[in-house]
């Protein structure tokens, strides 16, 4: 994959794809993990004295239509803030003249054939500037015109420090011959996790299985249940690769009547009531032993349902195994991260990936468009 650290920067003009789709709630930024992640880009950038364009999507507008809710303007306040450093927000591609250090340009998705990988707007997009960084883990799975068009229609084109740093995260935990390898794989739903599975499960040593996905596993393995969410059509599948690798249930659990119900209660997988519903599942010694003898661990999905105290513990006790363990461990997903940072420091986790979709592509071993345009081979 071409690198930033493979060609010249030095008083270029620089433009900067990066992921700015930070989550916002009436006008503020919620979480600015994904700005931050950009900043060591900038400041290397910044060193070799060039000048910055950055360039992202925000939300998802109808393109040709201007929405202020899209607006990229208070996102570069925000990152003014945090590099100390004014930057200059423009509203449109014909007014980029890099007349400032770092300017932010407006939202991508505002222009019309950005979704559709248009070729002259990759063309614009790619010549913008001289050279051509791309920096948006988080987005690397889409073939669009600033994901994928710009980095071929581009002159110079290569990967950013973020982009960098999650590749050799993600390669790390999926290629290196450190053993035991554990996955732990929650969430809500099998059939958005069962490529995930079916891939880690080829080169995984354990899999501990969470959430909906446990609930499914469960009742493939017969056993009752209740109202738990669970997928129908998934227990095939769950079947099969029950049989072909080493998947942990838990032998605990936490049931209630419903999510909302103030009551709950802990019991044995093999004595869950029609009415009830699995919510919440325990850490066992097993897979506390499994988490310690670990070498590297790989983590998306919550086990429960973290974001209620009732049912938060399992996840809880999770987080915190896996951080106090000893091996490199890899965790990614949007609510995975949630919980990372509701319930332990983010630093005890080797690596948490920014990218949310493409995070799970790159664990389904899905080609990746963006790191492909970039010359990356799996
Ligand atoms: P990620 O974003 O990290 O990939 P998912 O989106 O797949 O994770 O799943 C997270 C959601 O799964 C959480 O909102 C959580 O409440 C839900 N969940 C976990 N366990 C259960 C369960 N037993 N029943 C219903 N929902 C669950
Ligand atoms: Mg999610």
């Amino acid at each position: 994959m071409r690198k930033l650290s493979d060609i010249s920067v030095k008083n270029k003009t620089v433009a900067l794809r990066a992921d700015l789709n930070v989550p916002v709630k009436e006008g503020i930024i919620l979480d600015d993990a994904r700005i931050e992640a950009v900043i060591p880009t900038v400041k290397y950038l910044l060193t070799q004295n060039c000048k910055i364009i950055l360039i992202s999507h925000f939300g998802r507008p109808k393109a040709g239509t201007f929405d202020s809710e899209a607006s990229l303007q208070p996102i570069a306040i925000r990152i003014g803030e945090m590099l100390n450093h004014e930057v200059d927000f423009i509203s449109a591609i014909e007014e980029v003249k890099f007349k400032s250090t770092i300017s932010l340009l407006e939202n991508t998705r505002f222009l019309i054939g950005e979704l559709e990988n248009n070729e002259e707007l990759s063309k614009n997009l790619g010549s913008m500037a001289e050279v051509y960084v791309f920096d948006a883990f988080g987005t690397s799975h889409r073939e669009q015109a600033s994901t994928f068009g710009a980095i071929h229609q581009a002159n110079v084109s290569c990967a950013g420090l973020l982009l960098e740093a999650e590749i050799e995260a993600l390669t790390k935990a999926t290629h290196s011959n450190d053993r035991p390898l554990l996955s732990i794989v929650g969430g809500s739903k099998v059939s958005t996790k069962l490529e995930v599975l079916k891939n880690l499960s080829q080169f995984s040593d354990h899999i501990i299985t969470g959430g909906g996905i446990t609930n499914t596993f469960l009742k493939a393995q017969g056993f009752n249940i209740g109202k738990s969410l669970h997928e129908e059509s998934m227990l095939d599948e769950a079947r099969q690769l029950l049989g072909k690798s080493s998947i942990h249930l838990p032998s605990k659990v936490v049931v209630a009547p419903s999510i909302d119900s103030l009551e709950h209660r802990i019991c044995s997988i093999e004595s869950v009531q029609d009415h009830e519903m699995i919510l919440d599942q325990c850490i066992d010694s097993d897979s506390l032993e499994l988490i310690a003898n670990a070498k590297q661990i790989i983590w998306n999905g919550p086990i429960g349902v973290f974001e209620k105290d009732n049912f938060s513990e399992g996840t809880r006790d999770l987080a915190k195994a896996i951080a106090a363990s000893s091996a490199f461990s890899l965790a990614g997903g949007g609510e995975t991260l949630l919980a990372i940072k509701l319930f332990i420091n983010k630093g005890d986790i080797s690596y948490c990936s920014t990218g949310g979709g493409a995070f799970l592509e790159f664990m389904e071993g899905k080609e990746l468009p963006s790191l492909t345009a970039l010359g990356f081979i799996k």
